[in-house]
This record gives structure tokens, sequence and C-alpha cells, in this order.
């Protein structure tokens, strides 16, 4: 037992060493204690765009004042320990005077350092991905200006890079910024400017369009390239490291024995089932919101979810919500963390159904707790759950390779095609893995795997083994696996019986070898 807790000790300890130095390598560091970021230049070096005397203004007392009501606000409740990038991403958590103080404090510390007293040409790698997304550079800087001049009131003009790797042109109102995850269609900022007439009454009066293109006398590129080239390289990194967690990862699982009582709960009591997937749905859109994509988002017809975590589309993060094995660890580990800091444990096993829902929303509430620490890749949970989501996948898509090439044998090479791309809506939707026509007619299959068969009664038999259990719309499920070879069977008259598909006899139509 002591051995037990000093490992996870040893573990935590390192757990937060690795974070903290990971945080020293973004660029804004100095956000982090929500301090007040130091002007690089003096107040009078930037004639040409602004005056001193709005300068100082607008960093002595606008600037300054968001921060500190930002502090204000965040003391008057503990929020814990927060980074403000953190706070702009997750803003729907908080009051409206944090929104706008955060925002505050956010936009302008990034504002100073796009600026530079020395007037700089457009250089990089970012001049060259506004040569390409945009044609031309004169093209971008009309764009931006257009924007610019079309918001109405305060506010700010922005060029981001969207999830999608694109450069986009866009507005906020009041001190929103891109970041936030209640700004829609938002993205990383990369360059922006203040619209506010705090930022510009002074020296341009109403002639606000002077402003905006005096601005790009005083733009920082250097700053805006290493922005620009530091959220490339994160992004790189991060999907080659959870990229290698599900291919190379080792997985150390639940006990047979433990993941069958976590599976006989989800499917006999569907409560649990939904209350842990709309929970770790909105857990996992707040950790990945740059890879999170709503209906239709991604590609047509895509499903929302995470994707490009791993560079290669749909992630398979989002089979968390119904991979047993994956929430089993999530669970124990979850437990023994909970063990460790002396508070009680989560109980799902052997309670009557409403508690074991209680106990679902418990659960879903203390991964939200712990989520920063959990679903980040130096974690031993996570790189576990990646692993094992990764052979499940691995393993489904073989599953489903075997079985299409079975069928093709039977029904002809040109009568049987394999759905299943990732993320495709036929696939996420109706389940559908391949489609079988036999003379003229179409058929859809879904695709599962099995152990073995158990004999109910003289009519029925039961599959066991089966993965997710659930209803779907396609003509035929065809089990494979099991010692009984490929089973075929008729999905009209399909039953769940003690959470295990269950079949009448008579609806076996093909048995492939
Ligand atoms: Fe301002």
């Amino acid at each position: 037992m002591k051995n037990i807790e000093k490992k996870i000790d040893t573990l935590t300890k390192s757990i937060l060493k690795e974070e903290k130095v990971e945080s020293s390598q973004t660029l804004l560091t100095e956000m982090k204690n929500i301090g007040i970021e130091k002007l690089p230049y003096a107040y009078s070096s930037l004639k040409s765009f602004i005056d001193s005397e709005t300068m100082d203004v607008h960093y002595n007392k606008h600037y300054k004042g968001y921060v500190e009501k930002l502090n204000k606000a965040l003391s008057k409740k503990d929020y814990g320990d927060l980074e403000l990038e953190q706070i702009v991403k997750s803003i729907s958590r908080f009051n409206k005077t944090v929104r706008d103080n955060a925002g505050g404090a956010f936009n302008h510390a990034l504002f100073w350092k796009m600026l530079s007293p020395k007037t700089q040409k457009a250089n990089g790698k970012i001049l060259d991905k506004i040569k390409s997304d945009f044609g031309s550079y004169v093209e971008f800087k009309k764009q931006f200006e257009e924007k610019a001049k079309e918001r109405f009131g305060s506010g700010w003009v922005w060029l981001v890079l969207t999830k999608r790797n694109t450069l986009k042109i866009l507005t906020t109102p009041n001190q929103d910024n891109p970041l936030m995850n209640v700004v829609k269609g938002g993205g990383y900022p990369i360059l922006g400017l203040d619209l506010w007439e705090h930022a510009y009454y002074l020296k341009y009066r109403n002639k606000r369009d002077e402003y905006i293109s005096n601005f790009w006398k005083v733009v920082n590129w250097e700053f805006v390239n290493k922005l620009y080239e530091m959220k490339l390289k994160t992004k790189i990194n991060e999907s080659t490291v959870m990229k290698k967690l599900i291919t190379e990862g080792k997985s150390e699982r639940c006990s047979r024995e433990k993941v069958e009582e976590i599976r006989m709960i989800f499917n006999i009591n569907p409560a649990v089932k939904n209350t842990f997937r709309y929970g770790i749905e909105s857990i996992l859109k707040s950790v990945f919101p740059d890879n999170w994509y709503e209906n239709g988002e991604y590609a047509e017809g895509s499903m929302s979810g995470i994707f490009d975590l791993e560079n290669r589309g749909r992630s398979v993060i989002n089979k968390l919500n119904t991979n047993y094995n994956a929430f089993c660890v999530l669970y124990h580990d979850l437990n023994s963390v909970l063990r460790y800091e002396r508070r009680p444990e989560l109980q799902l096993i052997g309670l009557p159904p409403a508690q074991q829902v209680s106990e679902t929303k418990k659960f879903v509430r203390i991964l939200d707790e712990y989520k920063d620490r959990i679903f980040s890749s130096k974690s031993g949970t996570f790189q576990n759950v990646m692993a094992i989501l990764g052979s499940t996948n691995k393993a489904g898509d073989a599953r489903e390779d075997l079985v299409v090439k079975k069928l093709k044998e039977k029904f002809g090479d040109k009568n049987v095609k394999k759905i299943g791309e990732l993320g495709a809506k036929s696939d996420m939707i109706m389940g559908v893995d391949c489609i079988i026509i036999i003379d003229g007619e179409e058929y859809t299959a879904q695709i599962k795997p099995y152990k073995t068969v158990k004999v109910v009664d003289e009519n029925l038999v039961s599959m066991l083994d089966t993965g997710q259990v659930k209803v779907y719309s396609t003509d035929w499920i065809i089990f494979e696996g099991g010692p009984d070879g490929i089973l075929v069977f008729d999905n009209s008259d399909t039953k769940i019986v003690d959470g295990n598909y269950t079949f009448d006899k008579n609806n076996l139509i093909y048995t492939l070898g």
C-alpha cells in the first residue's frame, strides 16, 4: 500500500515538473501569473502610428485596468491556478466581468508584442503562407483593412490560423479573442489590431481608416512569424506523439472480469452509457478545442468530434465513449488518485441503476476536475487509453478487411464494397461497414467481433464479447473472431438479452469459413 502511494506521489511530481517545463516553452510565458506584460519600447517610439500620450494612457490606464479588474474578479471565486490563455480558451465557464477583462488583458499583452518601433517587411514562413492563402500580400492587406473598417464600434481585427491550418481574417466585438470558445469559427491569433477609440482617438479623431492603414508601419513581423511557426510546430509535435501512442503504445489493461462488469452496467443501464458519453464528449471538446469539429465542419457529412489529433482524420479518441477497456482504465486510475487524496472512491459495481447514474455523474465531474492532467500525452493513464483505442481500432480495421475479403470470395469482387471511412456519415450514424449486392439488391452490414456463441434455448443464440452492443439499422450484422467462423445474421429481428446480441437461429443466413 505504502509503495503504491509512493509511486503515485513520484508520478504526480514528475507530471507536474514536466508540465512546468512544457509551459515555459510557450512564447507568452510572462502571462502565466496574469501579471502585467512589460512594454518592449518607449511610449514615443511608435510615432508613425500612434502618439506617446495615447500609448501612455492605453498602456497604463486601459491595459493595466483590465489586468487589475481580472485579478480582482478571479480572486472572488476559487478557480484554482490558471493561466491567462487557459482562461481565454475556456471563457464560457466565467462571468461577463472575467470575459471582458481576461480578453482585455490577453489582447493587449499580445498587441504590444505585435508592434515594433522599426518598420519591418513581412517575411519568413508567415509571408509564404499569406501569399498562398490570400493570393498575394497586397490582397491580404486589402482584406484586413476592409474587415477592420467593417467592424462597428469597439473591437479587434485579427489574422488567425484556423484548426485546418489556413489563415483567416475576422473581427471580434469588445474584448473577445478568436481563442475564446464562445467565438464561432475562431482560431489562433497571429496578428491583431485594436479598434477601440481609446487606441487612436487622440491622434486620429474620426479618421479611423488612417489609423488602420498606418498600422503596417509598425507591425512586428518577426514576432508574428514566430507565433505562426510556434503554433505549427506544436501541432506537428502533438500529432507525432499521439500517432506514436496509438501505434506503439503498450497498454496495461483491466482484467477481463473487470471489463465485463463495466460492459454489463453499460449495456443494461443506458442512462449510465449516455451520461458518460455526453460527459466525455464535453471534456474532450474543452481539452482539445483545436481539434474539435462540429457536424459537417471537418468535411461534408462528417460527424462532430475530435479530428487530426494523430494527423489522420477522425481520431480514435472519439471511441473513448464506447470502449469498455478504456473506461475501465480511466475508472480504476481515477480511483487510485482519489484513494491517494483520501477522497471517497467511485463505486459503480453492485449498485441499483439510479445510483449507478449518479455515480457516473460524479465520475464525469471528477474527470473534468483532473482533465488537464489526465488528457495530456505525459500522463500514464492517457498513454494507456490511447494505446487501447489504437489497437482496438487496428483490430477493427483488420476484421473489416478480413470479412470483406471472405464476402468477396462468396459474392464476387465487384458486389462487395467496404465503407467505413473514418468520419464518414454512413459509417458513424448508420453503422454501415460494407454493402453487398446480391441479384441487384443492396444489403448493408455492420461487422462486429465475437468470441463465443451461447445457446440460450432451442431457438435463440447470444453472441458474447462483441464490444459495444447497440442497435444498428443495417440489413445484416456480421460477426467474426470466434471458433464458429464468420456468422452473418439478418438484423430485422435482433434482440438484446442481458446486454448481448441475441438472434433466432433461423436468422443465421450465411456462415463463411
Ligand atoms: Fe485597447
